[in-house]
């Protein structure tokens, strides 16, 4: 129970790789918040953690919202006693190549991954700072914080974006005892990913079963996805990971497609 007592809040937690994420937090000892768009998925997500034995809240979030972001944290806050680690972790995915990438999408993607992701973090840093007790601030990279593939041209502008913001956070909030690190997996079969397979066969006019052996795990020492558990496993270690060691760090759980 290594984050027994702590309060940890969760964007994107109603789905995919945030909502196991929330529930290895919980498990570790945390009290969980849930924050996602999806309110009614979000509560499933929170009861079933209580009914697992566990402590958590849902409540609805646009990351992309100032003021959605500031009431949803205070709410935390005001109901589970402070915050001391958050999880950046909403996300979407739209794929297209450049000359055909809508002005619209690219403006949501790094609304969603960039505004979001500095939205939550001056809305919690805050409690982090006046509680004396610092916290772990952990970013939802991927291998795209690093490396570029086509069609991807906001995804991983966005992504690379998140190293660049963490670091920052790592020097500012070292004194104060907050850490920010980077998780990066390499390709996860959430519901981002399995809309995504369709649309780059489409795209790169292969079939989907070539996009997920040739391009999707081409690179990777075995050929297989990383899970939703191993990146669970990795945010969790960051968040109870207490000293100023390890931050301002990206830690890429990919199955070796990128190594750095
Ligand atoms: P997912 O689609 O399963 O879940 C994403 C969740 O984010 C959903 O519950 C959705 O409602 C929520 N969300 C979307 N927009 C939001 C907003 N504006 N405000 C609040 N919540 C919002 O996706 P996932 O695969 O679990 O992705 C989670 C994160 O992991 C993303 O940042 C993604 O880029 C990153 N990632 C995913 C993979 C992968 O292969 N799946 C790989 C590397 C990184």
């Amino acid at each position: 129970m290594a984050l027994q007592g702590k309060v940890a809040l969760v964007t994107g937690a109603a789905s995919g790789i945030g909502e196991q994420t929330a529930r290895k937090l919980a498990a570790d000892g945390a009290a969980v918040v849930i924050a996602d768009l999806n309110l009614a998925n979000a509560q499933k997500v929170a009861d079933s953690i209580v009914e697992a034995g566990g402590k958590a809240i849902a409540l609805s979030m646009d990351v992309t919202s100032e003021d959605a972001v500031n009431a949803g944290i205070e709410e935390a806050v005001a109901k589970l006693g402070g915050i001391d680690v958050l999880v950046s972790n909403a996300g979407i995915q739209i794929v297209a190549p450049i000359e055909e990438y809508a002005y619209a999408d690219w403006k949501k993607m790094l609304a969603i991954h960039l505004d979001g992701a500095f939205l939550t973090t001056k809305a919690a840093i805050k409690h982090m700072y006046a509680s004396g007790k610092g916290g772990s601030i952990i970013y939802m990279g991927s291998v795209h914080s690093h490396e570029a593939s086509k069609l991807k041209s906001a995804y991983v502008t966005a992504k690379h974006g998140l190293l660049g913001l963490a670091r920052v956070v790592a020097k500012e909030g070292g004194s104060r005892g907050v850490r920010a690190n980077v998780v990066c997996p390499g390709f996860v079969r959430t519901p981002l990913v399995e809309k995504q397979i369709p649309e780059q066969a489409k795209a790169l006019g292969i079939s989907q079963e070539e996009v997920v052996k040739n391009v999707m795990l081409k690179e990777t020492v075995d050929g297989e996805f990383t899970t939703v558990a191993d990146v669970a496993n990795t945010v969790a270690f960051l968040a109870g990971f207490e000293s100023n060691a390890l931050t301002g760090q990206s830690v890429v759980v990919s199955h070796g497609w990128f190594m750095q």
